[in-house]
């Protein structure tokens, strides 16, 4: 393994400058080279899609479970197809990727690279629906997904291509889908939360910033340690506006030929490993849950005796057993390879030498407490199922509090800066989350560079006036920096 970049540790600190530590990060652990000669578009490197794989993995397998099937569709979106909904055309078009030609001749009609697949799955829907019988249709796909982002891009939180799932269901009634929107939010806590451990909150997006063509929209949004949020996985009511435009039809119970309510919910892998990165990293580099590391176990030889180095291959065919292990056998020194490991996050390090290898116990490294323990031998198997079940679990943990403490109860519109400034999340009564909001909403961008993310699903009592207006509040909303 090429560890050139990786010897260096970080020249910053997270809580004190995040977007540098983020920068960082990224070529020092060897997640992504940026050096590829398109704007906005980037390698992964292996590190990073180890990681990723498995998240999909985790992903899909509750997915599936949850009956939608997988699907590949292809990358290209006719022209024709984008325009059949028009909100979701005007939302997207500035987007766009188009393909113009091939063969050397100009096309007959546009192609656009997929910027999202709502276009490409229900022009299929509407020839495979046909009867009530054929309903709930669930299916997803995993895909890469272009899109002209005009913001600037950043590395797996940002880029014009990214890695997604995206799934797309059709329901005979309005109150199916909804029942799909409370178990696509179940699925990002499932996942999202309790395997890859970041804290979240789910919010409806207030009517201003609804995905284009879309009747409801819930999205999750994750903390960072700069006090940004980033929108993860979001869910949306499509309702009827879709299959009104491609025609997705069904013969009801009753005879009758009625449109079908849809859904899409789509989390982004390559997004998601952004948070997993910023969440969990701390001042020496990466830290990952156990279920989604790259690699579970590393072990560091402290002398290159024949003797030693016996020992931990036979250490190793054990270990292989049970999780994911390999043998640093490069020719660094023992100290700038422990550097090196914690930089790239592996749960488990084993350092072992002659001293190990006369007592027969080994020191072990946790990478979610930083911390040395010695294990007898003979017990590192009971032992790593041990840090396989509680690693995870403490990250989660150290995230949630991190995550709780930030969010700040404000009654006043001065106060809300002081929230946002703090790396806070504010959370205010509001008037209306309706287009009569929009002007509140738009003093609060102006005013203090925040935006209004919505209300959680559940009913939340307010406890003031609007902070804004001063008028009757309707909704408790949650106020946040956003990139
Ligand atoms: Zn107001």
């Amino acid at each position: 393994m090429n560890t050139e970049n990786g010897s260096k540790g970080l020249s910053v600190k997270k809580n004190e400058n995040f977007s540098q530590w983020y920068t960082e990060i990224v070529q020092k652990a060897e997640l992504a080279d940026l050096r590829y000669k398109v704007k906005g578009f980037l390698v992964f490197q292996p590190w990073s899609v180890l990681a990723m794989e498995k998240m999909y993995d985790h992903l899909e397998k509750v997915l599936q479970k949850k009956g939608h099937n997988p699907y590949f569709f292809p990358t290209v979106i006719p022209e024709s197809n984008l325009k059949k909904e028009s909100e979701h055309v005007e939302g997207f078009s500035p987007e766009v990727f188009w393909i113009t030609e091939a063969g050397g001749k100009k096309l007959e009609e546009r192609l656009a690279l997929r910027p999202t697949s709502e276009t490409a799955f229900y022009q299929m829907f509407n020839k495979w629906i046909r009867s009530y019988k054929d309903l709930p249709f669930k299916t997803y796909q995993r895909a890469n997904v272009f899109r002209y982002e005009t913001k600037a891009t950043r590395p797996f939180l940002r880029s014009r291509e990214f890695y997604w799932i995206e799934t797309h269901c059709a329901f005979a009634t309005q109150e199916e889908a909804e029942l799909q929107i409370k178990e696509d939010m179940k699925t990002t806590q499932e996942v999202l939360h309790d395997i890859f451990g970041l804290p979240f909150l789910f919010f409806e997006r207030p009517a201003w910033d609804r995905f284009p063509g879309a009747e409801r929209t819930f999205a999750a949004d994750v903390l960072n340690p700069d006090g940004r949020v980033i929108q993860q996985p979001s869910t949306h009511l499509l309702s009827r506006a879709f299959s009104k435009g491609f025609h997705v039809l069904f013969t009801d119970k009753d005879g009758k030929e009625k449109y079908a309510f849809l859904t899409c919910y789509g989390p982004a892998i390559s997004r998601i490993f952004a948070s997993v990165v910023s969440v969990h990293g701390d001042d020496k580099g990466l830290r990952f849950p156990w279920t989604i590391a790259p690699l579970h176990v590393i072990i560091v030889p402290v002398q290159n005796d024949r003797t030693v180095m016996k020992k931990i291959e036979e250490l190793k065919k054990r270990i292989e057993m049970f999780a994911s292990v390999d043998i640093d056998v490069s020719d660094k020194s023992p100290g700038e390879k422990f550097n090196y490991w914690e930089m790239k996050g592996v749960p488990v390090r084993i350092d072992f030498g002659r001293n190990e290898l006369k007592k027969r116990e080994l020191t072990v490294f946790r990478r979610d407490l930083n911390k040395k323990e010695i294990v007898k031998e003979n017990k590192i198997i009971k032992y790593l199922h041990k840090v396989a079940r509680e690693s995870g679990l403490h990250l989660t943990e150290q995230a949630d509090a991190l995550f709780k403490g930030k969010i700040k109860q404000v009654k006043i519109l001065h106060e809300i800066e002081k929230v946002i400034r703090d790396g806070g999340i504010a959370r205010c009564s509001f008037c209306s989350l309706g287009k009569e909001g929009t002007r509140c909403a738009e003093r609060i961008e102006k005013e203090i560079g925040a935006r209004v993310r919505g209300k959680k699903l559940e009913k939340e009592k307010p406890f003031s006036a609007c902070v804004v207006c001063g008028k009757k509040a309707q909704n408790v909303v949650y106020i946040a920096k956003d990139y």
